[in-house]
């Protein structure tokens, strides 16, 4: 069979609010042509974020019901330490409300200012918190990763040699820890290779430097591995999601992508002086050890998430999903990244628009058209979001980018099949997007806040 279903049933329904093109051009202006002003109501197909979007089962909704609220020892503790340490057998657990707070409660406790962290991509909150500890965030992703058409397999490997080279001119006791995040979100949602893993590994023990795994996205990466890594096929995605970490000293995570819960997170390590003082920064900040930030229900749904994402049916449906989206795109010509990564679609909106200048923003002329034209909903990632520089002047990003993320178990097929055909057209009209400007924007994030129009 060629056709890959979607591996359930619908059982519950939330209706979407159906618009026309006029409302929804009113709705855009409204929101001075920022997609993150929207009411999510007037949006037909949200693909702003894959993270806490996904949809529950009816397993995890079950679980709710049994969250159990004590303020310490709850057995939903114990069932999601369980959970998690069945895939990732890290000696220390703390739970926390989101992936950013996991990182900042480590990067507190481990970085001192002046040091350095290594990883493949830094995301932008892992960034964030580890320039808050005044230490600095370099990426060492492999050359084919910052190319949008290189068809590599593993495009979100880190550059061993540059990682050895980095070590080798900043010196050892700079560099507390080495991360690297899988998939590569920043870089395109691309998977990291178990080789390349082991390879940091190696580097790592060489040195003495402890290894911590971003594991926002280890599901859809080790489905990656499974699948296009030589000796991985017959393997199960369990095993080589615990082959994964069994490379690592720790990790951090955001429950809001492959737990399959819409809130959530945590830390894991086995050094215990850190683990020590990780839990006192969690009294502090988050809440008691044994549940962070997180009600009882929610470690219970977590438990029961991490279950279900390993699952292969539901594996080979989510990465052939994006795949899907993407190919179609491509068929037409529409250019996009290459490969698909795991949890999005990346429309090369430079190439789309060559007409529109980087610093007239052409991905977010696209991303308008795409609400205008369709009610869809993605992202700007380029001179936008990353175009101001800290004493105000502006260069244009790397690339522009309008990231479709895809929620996971949300959309149908035929949802797809829609968002494709409103991205032909607006590309059959492409020669009508016109580049826009900022008319408000605050000195930093601007992208969220700040309000945008037409250039004349
Ligand atoms: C989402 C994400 C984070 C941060 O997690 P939050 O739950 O949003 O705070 C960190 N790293 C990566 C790779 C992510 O995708």
């Amino acid at each position: 069979m060629k056709t890959i279903i979607e591996p359930f049933r619908i059982k519950s329904v939330e209706p979407i609010r159906m618009t026309t093109r006029a409302e929804r051009e009113q709705c855009i202006e409204q929101a001075h042509y920022n997609l993150f002003n929207l009411h999510a109501n007037d949006v037909l197909i949200d693909l702003l974020t894959d993270s806490g979007t996904s949809s529950m089962s009816a397993r995890q909704w079950g679980g709710v019901m049994e969250g159990n609220e004590a303020y310490a020892g709850s057995p939903s503790f114990y069932r999601f330490e369980k959970a998690v340490k069945d895939l990732m057998p890290f000696k220390y657990l703390v739970p926390t409300h989101q992936g950013r707070a996991a990182e900042n409660i480590l990067f507190t406790v481990v970085l001192k200012e002046g040091a350095c962290v290594p990883n493949n991509t830094h995301f932008d909150t892992t960034r964030a918190n580890v320039e808050a500890q005044g230490a600095e965030a370099v990426d060492l992703v492999i050359r084919e990763g910052l190319d949008p058409v290189s068809e590599h397999p593993f495009k979100g490997n880190m550059d061993i040699g540059a990682l050895e080279q980095f070590i080798e001119q900043h010196g050892v006791k700079n560099i507390p820890m080495c991360m690297i995040t899988v998939t590569n979100n920043s870089g395109g949602g691309q998977p990291v290779s178990m080789e390349n893993i082991r390879a940091t590994r190696a580097v790592c023990d060489r040195y003495g430097i402890p290894l911590f795994i971003d594991a926002c996205r280890f599901a859809e990466n080790a489905w990656f591995i499974k699948t296009r890594e030589p000796g991985y096929a017959d393997k199960s995605v369990r095993e080589i999601v615990q082959e994964m970490f069994s490379y690592a000293d720790g990790c951090t995570m955001s429950a809001k992508k492959d737990a399959l819960v819409n809130m959530g997170g945590w830390l894991a390590m086995n050094n215990e002086d850190w683990a020590v003082e990780c839990r006192n920064r969690l009294i502090l900040t988050e809440g008691f050890a044994t549940y962070g930030g997180l009600s009882g229900r929610d470690l219970e749904a977590i438990a029961i998430g991490l279950d279900e994402v390993v699952d292969e049916d539901y594996l080979r449906y989510r990465i052939a999903s994006t795949a899907y989206v993407a190919e179609h795109l491509a068929a037409e010509g529409v250019p996009t990244m290459r490969p698909a990564g795991g949890h999005a679609v990346y429309i090369d909106a430079r190439r789309f628009a060559p007409h529109i200048p980087p610093l007239q923003y052409p991905g977010q002329s696209l991303a308008v058209e795409l609400y205008k034209h369709g009610g869809i909903r993605g992202c700007e990632i380029g001179t936008a979001m990353f175009g101001l520089r800290p004493d105000g002047t502006e260069v244009a990003a790397n690339l522009d980018l309008v990231r479709l993320a895809i929620p996971r178990r949300t959309y149908t097929q035929s949802q797809m099949d829609y968002v494709i055909e409103v991205v032909h057209e607006v590309f059959d009209q492409r020669a009508a997007l016109r580049g826009m400007k900022f008319t408000r924007q605050p000195r930093a994030l601007r992208h969220f806040t700040g309000h945008f129009d037409y250039v004349d």
